[in-house]
């Protein structure tokens, strides 16, 4: 059943083939890359803790009303998940301003916007380094059409609501994050990819602390920590973390 052959190997995962078509193993490894692959190392232990992080999320999602690819979990590092036809674009949603936001528009890092959640269209093309997308280029490539456009947006914005207030209540600031979204067997738009430190932005409510993977990409210590951090407060119950 379990991992017949290797489909796709990315910078974070591997997928692999089963027994069903339907079905794929999504594999998390230890690597990390940043700067579109110029910066590349390992973070110990990550695939195993981005794979429970991912597997937690995934399951609060699917409670709240959002279709995930999520289906088990069946290793330490792998899980389960259904077939989709992905969509080439990444939609990554912001409340607070932080990273390429802040080189666009010019605000300070940490600054709550005031739109929030601003929800931004990437295409998915690394020959192109994965540029922004606005509405009439997304029109042009016709990429997602408007009606899965609109499902996805609305899906993204109800993935911040539940992940904010999940998190809030476990002393961790969502900042910002990506989400890819794909089409099941059934036509039906789902969430695909994983959540975790290596696609979120966390800050520590308390001492601002960041717990992602900017942590690695500036070189700022302590990376192993954060994500075992977020992984003990995504484990735990609202209210108990000190
Ligand atoms: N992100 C990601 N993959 C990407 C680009 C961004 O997971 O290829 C996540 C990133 O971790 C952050 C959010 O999307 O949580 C917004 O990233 P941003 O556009 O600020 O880019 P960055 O500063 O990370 O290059």
């Amino acid at each position: 059943m379990i991992g017949r052959e290797k489909l796709h190997e990315g910078k974070a995962k591997i997928v692999y083939s089963t027994d069903d078509p339907e079905v794929y193993l999504q594999d998390f490894k230890d690597s990390a890359t940043a700067f579109d692959g110029k910066k590349k190392g390992t973070i110990q232990q990550k695939g195993r803790m981005n794979n429970a992080i991912s597997a937690r999320l995934f399951t609060l999602l699917e409670k709240a009303g959002v279709p995930t690819h999520y289906l088990q979990t069946v290793s330490e590092t792998g899980m389960l998940i259904r077939r989709l036809d992905m969509f080439q674009v990444e939609f990554v949603v912001r409340n607070i301003a932080a990273g390429s936001l802040c080189k666009r528009i010019g605000y300070l890092e940490g600054t709550p916007l005031k739109k929030a959640p601003v929800v931004e269209y990437y295409y998915k093309d690394d020959g192109l380094g994965d540029p922004l997308l606005c509405q009439s280029h997304l029109e042009e490539l016709a990429v997602v059409d408007p009606e899965d456009l609109a499902e996805t947006t609305r899906l993204s914005r109800l993935v911040n609501s539940v992940l904010k207030e999940f998190f809030a209540a476990r002393g961790v600031t969502l900042v910002d994050f990506k989400l890819e979204f794909g089409k099941d067997a059934t036509g039906a738009v789902r969430l695909g990819d994983e959540i975790s430190p290596d696609t979120c932005r966390f800050w520590d409510i308390a001492t601002g602390k960041k717990l992602d993977k900017d942590r690695f990409r500036r070189d700022m210590g302590d990376v192993e920590d954060a994500y075992e951090e977020i992984l003990r407060r995504v484990s735990s119950e609202p209210g108990t973390v000190v």
